[in-house]
């Protein structure tokens, strides 16, 4: 019964991940961490486990931006980093209970929320049901606003806010501080969506579908290297000429990281007929790199770092360009900014970042060809 339990635990908490391909699994960390005869210990000076991973000693630092999960023979364990920057929620399934890193999981097994974790704070779920402490002290509520923007899907909730309908307000937000003639929104799909719905709503400017995602490639941003990315957006998406030839069209998506793909898809919509292509965006520019867990991009490589708005539209070769403000962000998500991480948006990071760590973005970028001789 126990062993019964404790591996429909394991199920779910993979489910969990696969719920969240571009979350916390997608950065690398989700780890899954066997403690083989051995007490589960949290030593809150230096914050580390001891456990094993297939025999092997491990040792288990608990870091920023890291949610961490143990399964041992009696007990599943969940523990959330002292600034909160990852959300881990604890739901309850009849007289089980699981552990995912968003809602959306607990749905699709009938689950229901039982509660979100606290920053530093540790859930161990035996037989007895769920015990909570405090495990080490929050450091800072510093909730990443990118779960918001794009990382959790639209059907979870965070703090008690569906994340559809705080997207849905960044379009509505967004189309009142960046008004535009046009004929036609359409969204980048499927992040784009629910801002773009937003945005139609509040504009009054019909909604369509001008660009077709080929559901069977994964993010292009995340991919390693210039070239694959680049190779990327064509497989990805694909035009309808019906909806944008002759038509002036607002294209709104949820942000913009290198522009790689953004430059792409504006020449692709004037390239099947549309007339104007203005490019709203329901995020403020990127400005400065993660250092918690998602492999954004290095500084240099933001198109946002170190140019006006005006250079990045120019730079995408778009009619015009507009982001939504910090502001108009903030208020979307229904919390103040002190619950937040919004370091890749303002600069300022809620926690010291080492400069072996800023230098350790470049590790899996190639090196740019050398220049040719003479
Ligand atoms: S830097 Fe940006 S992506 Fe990273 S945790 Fe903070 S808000 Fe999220």
């Amino acid at each position: 019964m126990t062993r019964a339990l404790f591996a429909l635990l394991l199920l779910l908490w993979v489910a969990g991940c696969a719920a969240d391909p571009y979350g916390p699994n997608a950065a690398g960390i989700c780890p899954l961490i066997r403690v083989a005869e051995m007490p589960l210990t949290i030593q809150r000076d230096v914050m580390f486990v001891d456990g094993t991973i297939e025999n092997q000693p491990v040792r288990l630092l608990v870091d920023s931006g890291a949610e961490r999960t143990l399964l041992t023979e009696d007990a599943v364990a969940g523990f959330r980093d002292p600034d909160g920057i990852r959300p881990l929620v604890v739901g309850r399934l009849d007289d089980a209970f699981v552990l995912a890193s968003e809602t959306c999981a607990l749905d699709i097994i009938g689950a229901q929320v039982e509660r979100e974790l606290n920053p530093g704070e540790l859930v161990v779920i035996d037989a007895d049901g769920p015990r909570y402490r405090q495990a080490v002290e929050p450091r800072s509520a510093s909730l990443c606003i990118f779960e918001y923007i794009y990382f959790a899907r639209p059907d979870t909730t965070l703090n008690g806010r569906g994340l559809y309908e705080a997207r849905v307000e960044m379009g509505r937000r967004l189309a009142a501080e960046s008004a535009v003639e046009a004929d036609v929104v359409i969204p980048v799909p499927d992040s784009g969506t629910p801002a773009a719905v937003g945005f139609a709503q509040a504009s009054g400017i019909p909604f369509g579908e001008g660009l077709v995602k080929n559901r069977y490639v994964g993010r292009t941003f995340i991919q390693p290297d210039q070239a694959l990315r680049e190779r990327g957006v064509k497989l990805k998406f694909n035009v309808l000429r019906s909806v944008l030839e002759g038509k002036r069209v607002v294209v709104v998506d949820d942000s913009i990281v290198r522009g790689s793909t953004t430059r792409k898809l504006v020449t692709m919509l004037f390239e099947a007929g549309a007339k104007e292509v203005h490019l709203r965006i329901s995020s403020p520019p990127i400005i400065s790199p993660c250092f918690y867990g998602i492999d954004m991009a290095d500084q240099d490589q933001l198109i946002a770092a170190g140019r006006n708005v005006g250079q990045v539209r120019d730079a995408l070769g778009a009619t015009s360009l507009s982001y939504l403000s910090l502001e108009g962000l903030q208020e979307a998500t229904g919390e103040t900014s002190d619950h937040f991480c919004r370091a890749c948006l303002t600069g300022v990071y809620p926690t010291h970042i080492p400069d072996e760590m800023r230098l350790s973005k470049l590790r899996f970028e190639p090196l740019p060809a050398p220049a040719a001789a003479g």
